[in-house]
């Protein structure tokens, strides 16, 4: 099959590099299952889930199919004033999933979008109270929450933010980085840490703006993007109780976490804490379809609900033209199916547990690895950076793992594998033998 018919010309990537990548592209042609096919016609295992997304593996039947059928049934429908049934159904699934009183969907097309929509309504919903000046928002180091401005402002992974400066959201603080480096090995638990990471937002940062002017608390539950940091045993307890004692929202950003990453449907599962909203995107379509959301407890629609306007008057005036798109939610519908008729959360669990055994078996003392992580269905290896070159060794180990037939995550200077739940055991050797090479030939 002549699979290199393309022109490169136009096409300008986003987070790649693109000068390199036009002289060794990586381009997908076809994927099934575990693999994908390349340009030049070779097999590469997914051993990231394509960025997180495709948790019960690529080209699943059932998910084509309803798309396929509502492409034929009803392909789009205004989201103005108007909707859709396969947005009520796709919400219903997902609220009943959803633990507590989360049970109001607010959907959007992307995680980044789900970021800045979650912080508009903590906004709105505060002013709806007669709180309007709580418009401060605390993120947390190296925090990912895509690239919209809010999202970047709240986020702290630096390279995101350095070229913005001062153009991001002004009143904004962060808490500190959950890593202690006495934890530098997990091995599938919540690690124990004499630090208390948030001590610094009693002390500092919530004194500093007055807690009664902090509108929310975003977090992811595990640090995803920065390579997979596990916060401290009680970390996000603790973090719910402060936000409770001073009003302020919690919000988790659950596009990684959630549907069944961490062996449960959310983090907030695996964590007992119910936030107060929770971002979702990625794997609630498999990431056939972009689709992502907001979930909100009753209290906050309610109150929104609570106006003095008229009928008529659109109590949140945001939205997007795809919110609630009928194939994204039609993808939805499948893809929840999907998961919980095989059981895959479960399975994401317990397939956690064979790539954390692998992990810690076979990188521990390999050269230059100074931290392994794992916890859910993903684990990290943390390299020693080259000196004056951070991010370089875990970029060329990701290039040459490729060529090996492994797409994995490069994150800095670490290395992410995160498959999808329906990997098997001898998928998880060959990602993990092939990474273990290149880590060894990078030395
Ligand atoms: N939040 C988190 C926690 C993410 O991991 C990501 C994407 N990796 C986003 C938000 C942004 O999602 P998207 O790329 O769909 O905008």
């Amino acid at each position: 099959m002549a699979y290199n018919d393309f022109n490169m010309d136009s096409h300008w990537l986003p987070f790649t590099p693109n000068r390199a990548f036009r002289k060794d592209p990586r381009v997908f042609v076809a994927a099934d299952g575990m693999t994908f096919t390349t340009h030049d016609g070779r097999q590469v295992i997914d051993g990231i889930s394509s960025l997180w997304c495709v948790g019960a593996g690529h080209n699943r039947k059932p998910i084509n199919d309803a798309i396929k059928k509502q492409l034929d049934t009803l392909d789009y429908a205004t989201a103005f004033q108007a909707s859709n049934d396969q947005a009520f159904k796709a919400a219903e699934m997902i609220a009943q999933m959803a633990p507590g009183d989360l049970n109001k969907v607010l959907f959007c097309n992307s995680g980044s979008e789900a970021a800045d929509t979650s912080l508009k309504v903590a906004l709105a919903y505060h002013r709806a109270r007669g709180e309007g000046h709580r418009n401060v928002f605390i993120g947390r180091e190296k925090g990912y929450h895509g690239v919209g401005f809010g999202g970047m402002s709240v986020g702290g992974i630096p390279a995101n933010r350095k070229v913005y400066g001062t153009a991001l959201l002004p009143r904004v603080d962060h808490l500190r980085f959950i890593h202690d480096p006495a934890n530098a090995y997990i091995h599938n638990r919540e690690p124990e840490s004499q630090e208390d990471f948030l001590l610094e937002l009693e002390n500092r940062i919530l004194p500093l703006h007055d807690p009664s002017n902090v509108a929310a608390i975003i977090v992811e539950p595990v640090a995803g993007s920065a390579g997979w940091y596990i916060p401290p045993r009680g970390y996000l307890k603790r973090l719910r109780e402060i936000c409770d004692k001073h009003g302020i929202l919690l919000i988790f950003d659950e596009v990684i976490t959630g549907f069944g990453r961490m062996g449960t449907a959310f983090g907030a599962d695996f964590y007992g804490v119910v936030p107060d909203m929770l971002n979702f995107a990625k794997c609630v379509t498999n990431g056939v379809i972009p689709l992502g959301g907001v979930i909100c407890r009753d209290r906050i629609y309610d109150q929104m609900m609570k106006t003095d306007a008229a009928e008529h008057v659109i109590e949140f005036f945001h939205g997007y033209t795809y919110s609630g798109h009928p194939v994204a939610c039609a993808a939805a519908v499948a893809t929840l199916d999907v998961y919980r008729q095989e059981n895959l959360f479960a399975r994401a669990g317990e397939m956690g547990k064979v790539l954390g055994d692998a992990f810690h078996s076979t990188f521990k003392g390999l050269p230059n690895v100074i931290g392994i992580r794992s916890l859910g269905l993903a684990a990290a290896v943390e390299l020693a950076p080259i000196a004056g070159s951070p991010g370089k060794r875990a970029y060329d180990i990701f290039v040459d793992c490729f060529k090996k037939g492994a797409l994995v995550r490069p994150a800095g200077d670490v290395l992410v594998i995160a498959p999808p739940y329906v990997v098997e055991k001898e998928h998880i050797d060959r990602l993990v033998n092939t990474l273990a090479d290149s880590v060894k030939a990078h030395a």
